[in-house]
C-alpha cells in the first residue's frame, strides 16, 4: 500500500483545512519544535484506525480537535482523509471524522463503515495504527521496556498476523 495524499482540517494544530502530497520513496517533515511534525504522524495514526488517545498524547479521543488559542475559537470537528493506493492497485480513502459529543465516524471510499473495517483493511496491509512501520517519538524506548506480552503483540503485528486476531474476536462475539 502506498500513502499519496493526506488532508486535515480541525486536527490538533492543523486547524485550517491543510493538504499534503506524498511522493514515493523517503519523505522528511522539518520544522521547529511545536510546528506540527508528530501531530501529522498522528492524524495519519488516527485515520488508520487508532482507538488509543493515549497514544495521540490525548485524555480522551475529542482532544485531537483543534481547541483554540487566544485569538481562535474551538473547532466543533475534526476530520483527516488519507488517500492510498493498494498494493492490487486499487485507489482507497479513508476518511475519519470526529464531531464533539458524537464520537468518530469512518468512510472508505464514499461508503459509511466500522472501525473494524478500517482497522481490517490496515492489519491486512500490515501497516495498522500500532506497526512498527509507524514508529513514534518515545516508541524505541517502550519497546525495549516492553513486558514479554506487550512485544508479543508487537511481533505479531510486525508477522502479519494481525488480523487473524481481530477476525477471531469477531467471529468469538457473534
Ligand atoms: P517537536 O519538534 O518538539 O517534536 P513537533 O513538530 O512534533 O515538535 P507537535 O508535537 O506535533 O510538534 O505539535 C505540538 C503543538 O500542537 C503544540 O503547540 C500543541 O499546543 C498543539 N496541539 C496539540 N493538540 C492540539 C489541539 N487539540 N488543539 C490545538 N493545538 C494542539
Ligand atoms: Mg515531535
Amino acid at each position: 500500500m502506498h500513502f499519496r495524499r493526506l488532508k486535515l482540517s480541525g486536527f490538533k494544530s492543523f486547524v485550517e483545512p491543510a493538504e499534503l502530497r506524498i511522493e514515493p520513496g523517503l519523505t522528511g517533515v522539518v520544522g521547529p519544535n511545536g510546528c506540527g511534525k508528530s501531530n501529522l504522524l498522528e492524524a495519519i495514526r488516527w485515520v488508520m484506525g487508532e482507538s488509543s488517545a493515549k497514544s495521540l498524547r490525548g485524555g480522551g479521543m475529542e482532544d485531537v480537535i483543534f481547541a483554540g488559542t487566544a485569538s481562535r475559537p474551538p473547532r466543533a470537528f475534526a476530520e483527516v482523509v488519507l488517500s492510498a493506493g493498494t498494493a492490487a492497485g486499487e485507489d482507497l480513502e479513508v476518511v475519519r471524522r470526529i464531531e464533539r459529543g458524537a464520537g468518530s465516524a469512518y468512510r472508505v471510499n464514499g461508503r459509511d463503515v466500522r472501525a473494524k473495517d478500517v482497522a481490517l483493511i490496515f492489519a491486512d496491509a500490515a501497516t495498522g495504527a500500532h506497526s512498527p512501520a509507524l514508529v513514534s517519538q518515545g516508541r524505541i524506548a517502550a519497546v525495549i521496556n516492553a513486558k514479554p506480552t506487550e512485544r508479543r503483540a508487537m511481533l505479531e503485528e510486525a508477522a502479519g498476523i494481525a488480523g487473524l486476531h481481530v477476525r477471531r474476536k469477531d467471529a468469538e462475539t457473534r
